[in-house]
């Protein structure tokens, strides 16, 4: 698992691209030039790592594309010791990526085969998730809740309400919604009921499902 001056260069020339298509928050940039996505990915597929682009990985999934990483988590606006919660940990580089802004990481995945996987991939590479759950994402994590932001990386078809309900007052749920295709949406939980919604353009995500594999 190496990671050389080439990889380096490769992400230095990524993180341009991403600072080129509009995305402004230093740490997010500087987790992504830190990170080295090649070993998310199979060996074989290196030399795709560092386009931006999504890409397969096990089970018919796909690690996001890194602009749609750097999207969310920027929406996400995450400040240091924060809990965040990430439902469809995939390959754990959106994780890695949250790890690296020092928030504490609480992820699930429904597919038993990436679940194991990347819970014995990501401490060999230095990071450490507080919780990593297999189960289902529209549930959340409930007793670990409540979270200062909860990201979703999987087209969801609607709003889950036990998300909502497991954030704290102040807190954000990043979830593409739509079935198609899908709307970057950002509920802020203002009081204990009410949410302010907004909406950031479309993307296209793997579907959120229900039934585990
Ligand atoms: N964050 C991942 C993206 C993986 S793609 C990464 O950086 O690689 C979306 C992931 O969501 C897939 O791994 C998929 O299996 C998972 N997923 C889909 N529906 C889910 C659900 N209901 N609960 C938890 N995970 C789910």
């Amino acid at each position: 698992m190496k990671d050389t001056f080439k990889h380096q260069g490769l992400r230095n020339r990524l993180v341009k691209i991403l600072i080129e298509k509009g995305i402004k928050d230093v740490n997010v940039l500087t987790a992504i030039q830190k990170i080295p996505r090649h070993l998310f990915m199979d060996s074989g597929f290196e030399s795709f790592a560092y386009q931006d682009k999504a890409f397969p990985i096990a089970a018919e999934q796909t690690i996001s594309q890194p602009y749609t990483v750097a999207f969310q988590t920027e929406l996400l606006d995450v400040k240091p010791d924060q809990k965040i919660l990430e439902i469809g940990t995939g390959s754990g580089y959106q994780t890695a990526v949250l790890l690296e802004m020092n928030a504490k990481v609480y992820t699930i995945e429904r597919q038993k085969e990436l679940y194991k996987k990347t819970k014995l991939f990501l401490p060999k590479i230095g990071y450490k998730p507080k919780h990593m759950s297999f189960g289902d994402g529209y549930k959340g994590i409930k007793e670990f809740a409540p979270y200062d932001g909860i990201i979703v990386t999987a087209g969801a078809p609607f709003i889950p309400k036990d998300l909502l309900m497991q954030l704290k007052i102040g807190g954000k749920l990043v979830i593409p919604v739509g079935v198609e295709d899908q709307i970057m949406t950002v509920l802020t939980r203002t009081t204990e009921l009410d949410f302010e919604k907004r909406t950031y353009g479309n993307f296209r995500f793997v579907p959120m499902l229900k039934k585990k594999n």
